[in-house]
């Protein structure tokens, strides 16, 4: 827990990882045959003297991540040999607290990339297909803040490959349901960091640029039917864009739960809002701070964003502090708007920010 207002209760059943970790999701990525970002491979060792040999090998800085995180937590960047072995301790032991598994892995730490994954889905008679890529890049402590599809400036080609991929790994592995292979993508290259075994909170940009109903496809798969589509009835269409709606102070993050007291939607074209909120409901400050979806389609990027904007300025949620004069301040942003912003983007702009009114 790094804010006071919301405490967390053990780790979402969600984040559960294929075949258990996440070490054991990325062993059976590189058998398959997927690019992964070059790491231990594995769990760390226990002898000192390996771990710091296996970081020279990889080359600081390195990231330390523990196999049962989830949801940004349990890692810790390293770019100093000496500090080593001392943040694997740390990592070490935060992890066995807070995920009951103490094992941990190390993987380059890459410093300007790009938050790229792969929509899948499979069934159990062998039949897997890719849905295109997301870009969550937009993150905030390693969480995402904004999504949107397709990725710009991600070529057909690169699409093609990195799916086909994802698609091939599934059948290799037997996988079944929906889920998401996620990937740092810098320099034209992809590399695997893990597999969401799961519906994810961005999966609506997904289905409004294929039509696809994802949840619905999910639980026919857990039914029993075989996918109802092939990858040619898989045409992209458009774009859209989704921002999380957090209890939150737009501009400290300090978590505002509470009761409350006035809700109006947005709507019009291409506008879609998913959330459990209500005026008289209480967010609770037991769980996670989203409290709603809001996304955005059109035929252009530039559309989407358009109505995203205007979709910002008429949602009135009163009671409770939100995000919403963040999101309206980055979709005015220049080089959001160009695309392309790599995972840093928001924190650097945000110390920016906070510089120029000390
Ligand atoms: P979680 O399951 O907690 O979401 P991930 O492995 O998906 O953890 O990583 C979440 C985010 O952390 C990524 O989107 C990225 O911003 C950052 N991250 C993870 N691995 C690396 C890495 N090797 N180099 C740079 N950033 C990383």
């Amino acid at each position: 827990m790094e804010q006071s207002g919301f405490v967390f209760i053990g780790p979402r059943p969600e984040t559960i990882r294929l075949m258990g970790d996440k070490v054991s999701a990325k062993q059976a990525m590189i058998e398959a045959g997927v690019p992964c970002v070059p790491g231990s491979d594995g769990a760390l060792p226990d002898d000192p003297a390996e771990i710091v040999k296996m970081a020279k090998k990889i080359g600081f800085p390195v990231i330390i991540k523990a196999a049962g995180g989830g949801g940004g937590r349990g890692m810790r960047v390293v770019h100093t040999e000496g500090a080593l072995l001392s943040s694997v301790q740390m990592t070490r032991t935060e992890a066995g607290a807070a995920f009951g598994n103490p094992t941990v892995y190390m993987e380059k730490y890459l410093q300007e990339p790009r938050h790229i994954e792969i929509q899948v889905l499979a069934d159990e008679y062998g039949n897997a297909i890719y849905l295109g890529e997301r870009d969550c890049s937009m993150q905030r402590r390693h969480q995402k803040i904004i999504e949107e599809a397709p990725a710009p400036g991600i070529t057909d080609e690169q699409r093609q490959r990195v799916g086909e991929a994802c698609a091939a790994a599934c059948r290799r592995i037997g996988y079944r349901g929906a889920g998401t292979f996620e990937f740092l993508f810098e320099k034209g290259e992809f590399y695997f960091i893990e597999m969401n075994t799961r519906v994810q909170v961005e999966h609506p940009v997904t289905e409004m640029i294929t039509g696809v109903d994802i949840v619905q496809e999910q639980i026919r798969i857990a039914a029993g039917e075989k996918l109802r589509y092939q990858q040619k009835d898989i045409v992209l269409r458009g774009h859209a864009m989704e921002c999380r709606i957090n209890a939150e102070d737009p501009f400290t993050f300090v978590p505002s739960p509470g009761k409350i007291d006035g809700y109006h939607p947005a709507g019009g074209p291409g506008i879609r809002i998913d959330s459990h909120i209500y005026r008289g409901y209480t967010v609770p400050s037991h769980y996670d701070s989203m409290v709603g979806k809001m996304i955005a389609y059109g035929d252009t990027r530039e559309q989407a964003m358009a109505r995203m904007r205007v979709a910002l300025s008429e949602m009135v949620i009163t009671g409770i502090k939100t995000n919403i004069p963040l999101h309206q301040e980055l979709f005015m942003d220049a080089a959001f708007q160009r695309g392309c912003t790599s995972i840093h983007y928001l924190e650097e702009r945000l110390s920016q920010s906070k510089k120029g009114t000390e």
